[in-house]
């Protein structure tokens, strides 16, 4: 049982990180979350077949999150995967998600496996398999932009995630507006909490790390500047606490 970062960049590409994106290996179950531009070289990077995909979970439809679904469908087929995949997505980016397929020539009847498609509501527990489930909750990420849609078609849902695995709950906070979607699971006891940086600054993860008492934090979403600050500002922090604030990379494992 671990989780394994696949990508820990922001949404600015870079050389050094891949975009944000983990996988969770749950025993009989590996749950890929968000599969942005490049998730495929990704995953080759830290020598993860794509075959081991048994589904995949959209956070929201920012490319960094979600464009390489196509092509990671692509990968899939010419590795000749037999079993189906599931995608799981908020139910309003489901007919998205499945035209962007069509679209891509990407027919199911010649991929040689299924796509299962489990749209999700929000506050509703989904069980995956065994041990593993979550629930979604709506952040503020996408709020800044429902005024720019003047054609009234796009959906805003963007989700955080407390996704239990094993009896762990691990919030992942997937890109957020400001610091108070920091507590919306604040009810739930959290075990580890995995956090995008860009839309927060180390001050206000830090204070969320202390109020919600979590085992752990984990920090994505990182750009070179951000790297910097977190750094700067473990520095700075007991021993007990810098060992429990951390900085994710690609390839970074954490054992549950
Ligand atoms: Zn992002
Ligand atoms: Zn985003």
């Amino acid at each position: 049982m671990e989780i394994k970062f696949i990508g820990t960049g922001s949404g600015k590409t870079s050389l050094k990180r891949y975009h944000s994106s983990f996988l969770i290996n749950a025993e009989t179950y590996n749950l890929l979350v968000d599969a942005g531009d490049g998730i495929s070289r990704a995953l080759i990077r830290q020598k993860v077949p794509f075959g081991t995909i048994n589904g995949i979970l959209f956070s929201h439809l920012h490319p960094d999150h979600y464009s390489g679904l196509p092509s990671l469908i692509v990968q899939m087929k010419m590795s000749e995967r037999k079993d189906s995949l599931d995608i799981f997505c908020h139910e309003s980016h489901a007919d998205f998600l499945k035209e962007f397929l069509y679209q891509s020539y990407l027919f199911e009847e010649k991929l040689g496996f299924k796509l299962n498609f489990k749209p999700f509501e929000q506050k509703k527990k989904l069980d995956i398999s065994a041990g593993l489930n979550f629930i979604a909750r709506q952040n503020s990420h996408l709020e800044p932009n429902t005024r720019l849609d003047k054609s009234g078609r796009l959906s805003f849902i963007c989700n955080s995630f407390l996704i239990r695995v094993k009896g762990k709950n691990i919030f992942y906070t997937g890109d957020i507006g400001d610091s108070s979607d920091l507590f919306l699971f604040e009810e739930q006891k959290i075990d580890f909490m995995i956090s995008e940086i860009t839309h927060v600054s180390i001050e206000e993860l830090l204070d969320s790390f202390r109020r919600l008492k979590l085992e752990k934090l984990f920090i994505t979403h990182l750009s070179e500047d951000d790297e910097a600050q977190v750094s700067k500002l473990s520095y700075q922090l007991p021993s007990a606490e810098r060992r429990k604030i951390v900085a994710a990379f690609d390839g970074l494992n954490i054992k549950l």
